[in-house]
């Protein structure tokens, strides 16, 4: 038996001769099955290759076991840097009316005339007073809706507002405006292109599919009025401005691909692929919307290799494959509310609701909205910085929403690069902590992420700089075809 000193991990067979293991600090390594037995079994000779990849991925260590542990302590620091940035996603709901009225919108948006749902200038700037509150030296603030275009003086009365508190307190802040364009003016695209405001748009795909769910308030399919705006905006405010998100219904779960090719047709420079979230009333037409996850994540796959082929010749990332990849192969922190531990919720992004309530997460909103409101922190107006975001509440919630406590996360191999999402805990069990196994957030990373270590396992030389050319944005790693 050799004496080395085996560290903590956690391993899964990805195939019959390969077995994935992952350690604390998130370094991975693809182990054959008879060396793994060899090294759990102490077997392992100290001057074999494999012992040495092991040693340098400290997943153990032969003398110094302090400095291997200082060398975790440092890695596992860099990961969970996220936390020092307390709390830099702020949205707010400008207003809940909004122009359009799409079958899956996930904030019940509210009748155009409905004013009782704008967001006041008092309490807007109350709003800022507590954004500037954060720690945080980046804050980002968010105008969402409904359509924040409709309750415009308040935008352009917030954004004046945050760049005076900004200057004062030397602090860098930045803009991004959520919007389906399709009523957006050239004077509110001037504004946005005067002040630096990014535009966050929707696009599901082309025409047939974008219609299904993105109608006017007359049932009516908006791409015709979105292409139009879209071409202004971008010649307005900037192509690298305005970007767009889709969201994947059982209308265009079959037809990623033609998804893909309309993003890739008009310049997009990436593509999310996101699943439907059951909110509003998303979550009352999930019979004519809704799809399994396992579906979700077959589609998933199948389209993120059609990316990755596309990518011989044109630069075009897969952005939440970008993102994990991103964990899985370098050591640093990524900013994405949705999938932290601790969850994101609060600490890491935190919304205002148009009438001064505090969320810990947009889902947490729509929650209220539904008609619960169990996450709501407290009210801008009327709250102190230290009772919400120092509460009781939010204490409670963030410390139990760790993957390292919660069933099976602590042990599955995928958790350095995971998250929780109490909320959506919340909506399906009625509690914030869930035993994970079988939920359709574990069934959606667990299996992206399973797809994602067969990738890398497969990849050839192109494969892997098409991989860095999206972790980096460097476009020019790839020759292309
Ligand atoms: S999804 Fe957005 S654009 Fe569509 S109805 Fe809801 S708020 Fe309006
Ligand atoms: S949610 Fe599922 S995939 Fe994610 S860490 Fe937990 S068990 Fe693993």
């Amino acid at each position: 038996m050799n004496q080395y000193t085996i560290f903590p991990f956690q391993f899964a067979r990805l195939s019959q001769n390969d077995i994935l293991m992952v350690n604390e600090c998130g370094d991975f390594l693809f182990l054959p099955e008879d060396i793994f037995q060899l090294f759990v079994n102490h077997t392992l000779p100290e001057t074999s290759e494999y012992f040495c990849k092991l040693k340098s991925h400290i997943f153990c260590a032969d003398e110094n076991i302090e400095i291997a542990l200082q060398k975790t302590a440092a890695r596992y620091r860099t990961r969970k840097s996220f936390l020092r940035e307390f709390t830099s996603l702020h949205m707010m709901v400008i207003t809940l009316r909004c122009n359009q009225h799409c079958e899956y919108c996930q904030v019940s948006c509210a009748d155009r005339d409905a004013h009782k749902y704008d967001m006041s200038k008092e309490t807007a700037i109350k709003v800022i007073d507590m954004i500037f509150q954060s720690p945080t030296q980046r804050p980002k603030i968010e105008f969402q809706g409904g359509e924040p275009t409709l309750n415009w003086d308040v935008v352009t009365a917030s954004v004046l507002y945050a760049e005076k508190i900004a200057l004062q307190q030397n602090k860098n802040v930045s803009f991004v405006i959520c919007t389906n364009l399709t009523g957006i003016t050239t004077s509110q695209l001037e504004f946005c292109k005067d002040h630096n405001i990014a535009i966050s748009t929707s696009l599901d795909g082309e025409r047939s599919i974008h219609d299904s769910c993105r109608k006017d308030k007359s049932g009516r399919g908006t791409y015709d009025a979105f292409m139009e705006k879209l071409e202004t905006a971008r010649k307005i405010v900037g192509e690298d401005m305005v970007g767009a998100l889709m969201t994947t219904t059982a209308f265009s779960l079959n037809k990623l691909k033609d998804v893909v090719d309309e993003y890739v047709r008009l310049g997009m420079d990436g593509i999310f692929i996101r699943s439907l979230n059951p909110y509003g009333f998303a979550a009352e037409q999930s019979a004519t919307l809704g799809y399994s996850m396992e579906s979700f994540v077959e589609k998933y796959l199948e389209v993120l290799k059609y990316i990755i082929g596309l990518n011989a010749r044109v630069f075009f990332p897969e952005q939440f494959a970008t993102l994990l990849f991103s964990r899985i192969l370098s050591p640093f922190a990524t900013g994405f509310v949705d999938l932290q531990s601790p969850s994101g919720a609060g600490i890491s992004g935190a919304i205002y609701d148009f009438d001064g309530s505090v969320f810990p997460a947009d889902e947490a909103r729509m929650l209220a909205r539904m008609g619960d409101r169990h996450f709501c922190l407290g009210n801008a107006a009327t709250s102190s910085y230290h009772d919400i975001f120092a509460g009781r509440k939010l204490k409670e919630m963030t410390s139990g929403a760790c993957v390292e406590t919660t069933f099976p996360c602590a042990f599955c191999v995928y958790q350095a690069f995971c998250g929780t999402d109490p909320v959506r805990n919340y909506l399906e069990s009625g509690s914030e902590v869930r035993n994970m196994s079988h939920s359709p957030f574990c069934i959606k990373h667990k299996g992206i992420l399973r797809g994602l270590f067969d990738i890398l396992r497969k990849a050839d030389d192109m494969t892997k700089d098409i991989i860095w050319s999206w972790i980096t944005y460097n476009p020019s790693l790839v020759r292309r075809i």
